[in-house]
């Protein structure tokens, strides 16, 4: 006998469970299906723990996606002060760090069980632990076999994200879905990953793990002013993950090792008071580093008399330092998937297919990448509140 529903839902993370509870709050029947044991595994460990569940300050601007008007509409109309006020209607303990990041104050676990109370009042149903083997387009829906029978739905939602951290269930099946649809999916690859370095480079940067400095690192076009940790593998921290984003194997990162000074002027203003060199950049580095530093690239040796291009190349090399990495973590590590089901595929104000009437993808499933500062959850509210509006007013 096969189990009917209005709608059903593929995944139980951000979007998914934002979308099921919109659409239960309209008295529609909605069953959420994952074939993890648990739902939001990712909300949980996201943020250290604490989950940086959205930003003061969202703007298209902070997405990568190939059309870049795409993700304007839901954003607009399920900004990070409604998911606030959400949180806050529920008394979420929250902080705000650098960058207009907001952070759960005690643990990730305090806003799963916001967004629980919010299914349950809507009286959404879950089947956990289930596996979908087929889904199929039938006469006023769907029909969806899984492992725990077969079911059928009006609407299909497909809020499976994408392929990072496969230790968490993440799977490819959102773009095995889209293209069985006939619908585009783009080129996917690791995103807010660490970056790699191999030979000499990989010794070198292994010395220094557990370092972190403040920097600004460039690549594409992009600049990042933020921490930057070195690892036994090459380097992380949030300007790296950043950049991650926009880095194509092949190409440098340039990382400038004082941004917060005007270099050129400051070694100048060294030459005319015949200032140590060592003494000054001591002041912004831990001594581990300036050894490595000092070893690699000397400092100009007498610098009372040193030329001004020699002090423009010395300024150079601090505040342009090249390096290529060899590749990134990859999907293991990486906190996002970038590429994935193309946007001209579907409707940025319902996200149903263009192609497919009644079937919906929202969240990481889509070519839409957030940067880091809790971008990719505000993404994951907002499409999950734009379908979930759309299903229910249609
Ligand atoms: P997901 O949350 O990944 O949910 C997809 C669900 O679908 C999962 O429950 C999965 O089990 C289920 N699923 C997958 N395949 C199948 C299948 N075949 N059958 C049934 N179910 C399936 N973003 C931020 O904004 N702030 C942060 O602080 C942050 N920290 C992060 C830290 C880490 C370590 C990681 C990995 C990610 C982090 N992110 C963060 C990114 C964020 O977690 C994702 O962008 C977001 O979870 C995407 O939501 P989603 O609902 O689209 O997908």
């Amino acid at each position: 006998l096969t189990q009917k529903w209005d709608v059903i839902i593929i995944g139980a993370g951000a979007a998914g469970l934002m979308c099921a509870a919109t659409v239960g709050y309209q008295g529609l029947a909605v069953l959420v299906i994952d074939h993890a044991p648990k739902a939001a595994a990712k909300i949980r460990i996201s943020g250290g723990g604490k989950c940086n569940f959205t930003n003061l300050d969202v703007t298209a601007k902070n997405f990568i996606c190939q059309n870049p008007h795409f993700v304007k509409s839901a954003l607009s109309r399920y900004p990070s002060s409604a998911f606030i006020e959400m949180v806050e209607r529920h008394g979420l303990h929250y902080e705000q760090r650098e960058l207009g990041k907001l952070f759960c104050k005690q643990g990730a676990s305090d806003l799963i069980q916001i967004l629980r109370a919010e299914c349950t009042w809507a009286q959404v149903t879950f089947s956990l632990k289930t596996e979908v083997n087929k889904v199929q387009a039938v006469a006023g829906g769907f029909q969806v076999d899984t492992s725990v029978g077969a079911l059928s739905c009006s609407k299909l939602v497909i809020a499976t994200g994408a392929l990072s951290f496969p230790k968490l269930k993440a799977s490819g099946f959102g773009y095995a879905i889209a293209e069985q649809f006939g619908l585009k999916v783009l080129p996917t690859r690791p995103g807010l990953v660490p970056l790699n370095f191999e030979g000499k480079w990989h010794e070198r940067i292994a010395e220094l793990s557990g370092l972190s400095l403040d920097v600004a690192v460039s690549v594409g076009g992009k600049c990042f002013h933020e921490a930057m940790l070195f690892t036994h593998q090459g380097l992380s921290g949030p300007s790296i993950l950043q950049a991650s984003n926009y880095w194509r194997e092949g190409e440098p990162i340039q990382i400038n090792l004082l941004p917060n000074s005007n270099v050129l002027d400051d070694l100048k203003q060294l030459r005319k008071q015949a200032s140590s060199l060592n003494r000054w950049l001591g002041q912004f580095w831990p001594k581990r580093f300036m050894q490595f530093w000092l070893t690699l690239y000397p400092a100009p040796e007498d610098i009372a008399n040193a030329s001004d291009e020699t002090l423009e190349a010395y300024a150079r090399q601090l505040t342009e330092w090249s390096l290529y990495p060899s590749e990134t973590a990859g999907y293991d590590k990486a906190e996002v998937t970038l590429g994935g089901v193309d946007t001209d595929e579907v409707s940025s104000k319902t996200l149903e297919a263009k192609k497919q009437h009644g079937l919906y993808f929202i969240g990481e499933v889509l070519d839409v990448t957030g940067q880091l500062g809790g971008y990719n959850f505000q993404w994951a509210w907002a499409s999950g509140v734009a379908c979930g509006t759309a299903i229910a007013s249609s």
